[in-house]
């Protein structure tokens, strides 16, 4: 339904933007300095060669606003897209089963895992109130299950009583079997690591999934990895299929490649983030923040959303003037109303418009949502492209037919209609400044 009006409106959008569109030689060039940042930034050599073949791809031929250059818009591009990758599908931890929801936590050793085990508990119990019982399966260092109960009494979370003499699948077994006992909401399995990928300690990790048929199965990876990240992340995956990944040591100056290369190699979701030794240092994944940390080109980026900014605010202008000089036909209603929508209401845009500050306030408190401007957009597009410049048109017949086609009551017509003659009216006896949008949007 919304078709016509949405060509009708980025075709006017593209006259005032365009400046021209991205050709092959200027991604390739953008694409240069883009493919030395994410090597610098870490990103694996694989995972940057697919990366800019796919922005490639969606850049050629992208129209380029105003006062920006080639080079700036693909470097826009590029941490949109970026942006886009890295955050996909949200990164909560999943607890959507029956209690005792298992957590595997698996990961090279080093990497974090026993104290984002401890991080992660110390979350689930003091925000989510869950009752969270971990467990040690590192049975080769007696260290590492001390580590892990140490850690559980600084955050308050039990740990399984450590028996000497049992394997990995048989703490996991008990682990289990002693929350299922002890009303347990979540179990956290804590498995050795090796220092390298390991064929005995992917065995053993696969061997605890399977007895334990864990929810998630948390691969916990190290920031600082470099190249090493994409063989890491697809070993892990494709033995014991990861549903998430928690990167760790994101304090220090890690400028966040491995988080691109995991994610593009497994496709799973970066769900958290390691920020310091101590228990309260995790934190959610921002893709924003992380895509600026691997392009480091933030300021680009920004100038380039500026540009864009401008661009809305000269089209509100332009409306403004149309209205001034009494041409407001049901088009430039129509793109007013996307405009709002866009804007997250009626406030936003009106701030924009000359003179129209103090009405701000009056429309905030009248019931204009999104749903409603959706609504009437429908309705402006069901009329012939004479009824849109013409409103005058519009009679009994006319109306009931483009009532039929926005799926409305001829009411619903009417008030539009009314709106939009008072809109008119209004513009037109602007100079004046006595009534304003509020006024006519209020007497809907
Ligand atoms: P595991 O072998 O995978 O269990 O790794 P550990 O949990 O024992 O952590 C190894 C070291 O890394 C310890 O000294 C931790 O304090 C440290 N560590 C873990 N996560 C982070 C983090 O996010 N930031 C920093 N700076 N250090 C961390
Ligand atoms: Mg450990």
């Amino acid at each position: 339904m919304f078709e016509g009006l949405s060509d009708r409106l980025s075709g006017i959008l593209s006259g005032l933007t365009r400046r021209g569109a991205l050709t092959e030689a200027d991604v390739t060039a953008a694409l240069r300095e883009v493919r030395r940042a994410l090597l610098e930034a870490d990103v694996a050599l694989e995972v940057v060669r697919s990366f800019t073949e796919k922005v490639r791809e969606q850049a050629v031929g992208a129209v380029v606003l105003k006062s920006v250059t080639p080079g700036q818009m693909v470097v826009k591009i590029v941490n949109d897209q970026l942006v886009a990758m890295l955050g996909g599908e949200a990164g909560i931890i999943d607890l959507n089963a029956p209690a005792p929801v298992g957590i595997l936590m698996v990961g090279l050793q080093g990497s974090g895992k026993t104290t984002t085990t401890a991080k992660i508990a110390r979350r689930l119990t003091q925000r989510d109130k869950r009752r969270v019982l971990l467990a040690s399966l590192d049975t080769r260092r007696p260290a590492a299950m001390e580590q892990l109960a140490v850690l559980g009494k600084q955050v308050g979370v039990e740990t399984l009583p450590i028996v000497a003499g049992q394997s990995a699948v048989q703490i996991a077994r008990r682990a289990m079997e002693a929350a299922r006992l002890g009303g347990f909401d979540v179990v956290m399995l804590d498995t050795a690591g090796r220092v390298t990928l390991d064929e005995a300690l992917m065995q053993e990790a696969a061997d605890v999934k399977a007895a334990t048929n864990p929810h998630e199965v948390l691969l916990v990876a190290d920031a600082l990895t470099g190249q090493d990240a994409v063989n890491t992340a697809r070993a892990f995956d494709g033995r014991l299929g990861v549903t998430g990944i928690v990167l760790t040591r994101m304090d220090g100056d890690a400028r966040g490649g491995a988080a691109l290369s995991m994610r593009a190699v497994t496709g799973k979701p970066i769900k958290l983030v390691g920020t310091g030794e101590k228990v309260d240092a995790l934190e959610e994944f921002h893709p924003a923040r992380v895509a600026n940390r691997i392009l480091g080109m933030g300021d680009i980026v920004s100038l380039v959303e500026k540009a864009a900014e401008t661009i809305d605010q000269e089209q509100a202008l332009r409306v403004a003037e149309k209205m001034r000089k009494g041409k407001f036909d049901l088009d430039d209603l129509s793109m007013q109303l996307a405009q709002m929508e866009k804007m997250g209401g009626i406030g936003g845009l009106m701030g924009m418009l000359p003179g129209m500050g103090q009405i701000k306030k009056q429309v905030e408190g009248a019931n204009l949502d999104e749903k409603m401007f959706k609504r009437q957009r429908a309705i402006i597009s069901s009329m012939t492209p004479e009824e849109r410049r013409n409103p005058d048109l519009l009679k009994a017949s006319r109306k009931k037919r483009v009532a039929k086609g926005a799926g409305v009551d001829v009411s619903e017509i009417n008030k539009l209609l009314k709106m939009h003659r008072t809109m008119a009216d209004m513009m037109k006896a602007m100079g004046s400044g006595k009534r304003g949008i509020g006024q006519a949007l209020g007497s809907m």
